[in-house]
């Protein structure tokens, strides 16, 4: 029996693309580098860390911000990387807390600032989870599009959008799906509009320690004033190939972080306890994998990139993430969405199409001009050969 006069908070959303397109890999059984997961075992250290925290009776409750020498090693990791200034030293106990995955922290920071009404900035393409997030906290998205090859912000853009009611800007570096990273101008220029229009920044770094080519990863973290102003969003997920331990953490000056702290505690109280043991445990004896991490991935992405290079594809600049976009102009004349179910189905390889991270009512104008298609390279090695060599016969 359905209730007819039911109505969805998200009439226009069905299933994500990641969770379709690892479907259709699996029911053809296509190589897939389709939804972004590593294909590699978290390390070692970590799954007998976690066992050993289990096996310890670690089973109850956290704290409901995180175990403190988890938000210790936390704020020991972000002063390391972004604020070597120790007059700057955050306190981890009031500036951090733990998350169900960057998942969690994303929707309890919109929950923080999105009032109804509310106006927030969201560049396209865009992460699928923004835009709900923010409908749901009773906001509007104000989208404002990227474009290739190099999907660089327009800052004059953003500044003829702003208005009364315009809340928070989010941004995204490394930005999944395109790869590209803000630069210092990029985070200057953004922080001299945030302090001009008193907004907030809601900065997604999930991907924070995999950036090429010597690129440095701008933080929020490493501008003081900006910060003030912002929530930054972590997953231990990426850094540590275990997604499926939804584990991230969001760090936010104190005054945001209190009212954060209230609502993470009635999203989920805490985060799963056995995971923030051995998480804690590897960013204290294990510093050096997170140092690797942009070399590891940049070995699989020339790896990748190298393999392709004989193809039809046009191959797009990839500064950080683990992902790689493909232009197939010259393939084939399907949308984004019709090549990569065709090329799933038919060829044996998975892909996320562009176009779902677009703004529906841009979609049409999307499609004239573009034919890009996301790989993931989080792959062994002899899976992204396997697929290039796949791909370069077409
Ligand atoms: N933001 C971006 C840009 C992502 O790619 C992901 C990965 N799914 C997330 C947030 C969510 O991270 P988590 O799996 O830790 O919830
Ligand atoms: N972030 C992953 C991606 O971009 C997917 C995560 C998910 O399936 N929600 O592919």
């Amino acid at each position: 029996m359905t209730d007819s006069s039911f109505q969805s908070k998200l009439p226009h959303l069905g299933t994500s693309i990641f969770t379709e397109m690892s479907i259709l890999a699996h029911q053809h059984q296509a190589i897939n580098l389709s939804q972004g997961f590593p294909e590699f075992d978290t390390p070692v250290f970590l799954k007998d860390a976690i066992n050993q925290a289990i096996g310890d009776g670690m089973n109850q409750y956290a704290p409901s911000p995180g175990l403190p020498n988890l938000l210790q090693q936390i704020g020991d990791l972000v002063q390391r990387c972004y604020i070597k200034d120790e007059s700057r030293r955050l306190d981890p106990m009031k500036t951090i807390t733990v998350t169900t995955g960057a998942t969690e922290a994303l929707w309890v920071a919109f929950q923080t600032v999105v009032r109804p009404g509310d106006e927030v900035i969201v560049f396209d393409p865009a992460y699928d989870a923004y835009e709900p997030d923010i409908e749901l906290a009773g906001g509007v998205c104000r989208h404002i599009a990227m474009q290739a090859p190099d999907y660089a912000i327009d800052w004059q853009q953003v500044r003829a959008v702003i208005n009364d009611k315009t809340r928070a800007i989010v941004i995204n570096s490394p930005h999944n799906p395109t790869g590209t990273l803000l630069s210092q101008s990029d985070l200057e220029t953004l922080q001299a509009i945030v302090l001009e229009h008193g907004l907030y920044v809601i900065s997604d770094e999930v991907y924070e320690h995999m950036t090429f080519d010597g690129l440095q990863h701008e933080s929020v973290l490493r501008y003081p004033d900006l910060f003030e102003r912002s929530f930054v969003i972590s997953s231990f997920g990426k850094s540590f190939h275990c997604t499926g331990w939804k584990l991230g953490y969001c760090v936010a000056p104190e005054y945001l972080m209190t009212e954060f702290k209230k609502i993470h505690q009635y999203v989920t109280f805490s985060s799963f306890t056995p995971a923030q043991h051995a998480i804690a445990s590897m960013l204290e004896n294990h510093p050096e994998h997170i140092d690797a991490l942009s070399d590891f991935y940049q070995h699989k992405r020339d790896l990748l990139v190298d393999a392709l290079k004989g193809s039809r594809f046009e191959i797009l600049p990839s500064q950080g993430t683990y992902f790689l976009l493909l232009d197939y102009s010259a393939v084939s004349d399907l949308n984004d969405l019709e090549f990569s179910h065709w090329l799933t189905k038919e060829i044996g390889v998975a892909t996320i199409p562009l176009s779902p991270f677009y703004q529906a009512d841009s979609l049409e104008e999307y499609h004239k001009d573009n034919k890009v298609v996301r790989l993931c390279f989080a792959k062994h090695d002899e899976t992204l050969i396997k697929a290039a060599e796949v791909l370069s016969g077409l």
